[in-house]
């Protein structure tokens, strides 16, 4: 099944951690906040997700099922 990352920009607070952990996937804007790939994560960086997922700070980023 798909995955996509996805952001609660509210929660978020532009520390970039995420990006830095899977860059391939998100960029930062102007101001540091995460610009996502709409595409889905592919296989071999779905450890990396996974990862910046459990290490977001302010718990803003998920991962979420779709086709
Ligand atoms: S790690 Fe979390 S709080 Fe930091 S930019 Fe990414 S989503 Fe936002």
């Amino acid at each position: 099944m798909n995955q996509r990352l996805k952001v609660d920009m509210i929660g978020c607070d532009g520390h970039g951690v995420c990006a830095e952990l899977v860059p391939e996937l998100i960029g930062l804007d102007e101001w540091g906040y995460p610009v996502i790939s709409a595409s889905p994560v592919p296989e071999h960086l779905a450890k990396h997700a996974r990862k910046a997922v459990t290490l977001c700070p302010q718990l803003a980023l998920r991962l979420e099922a779709g086709r």
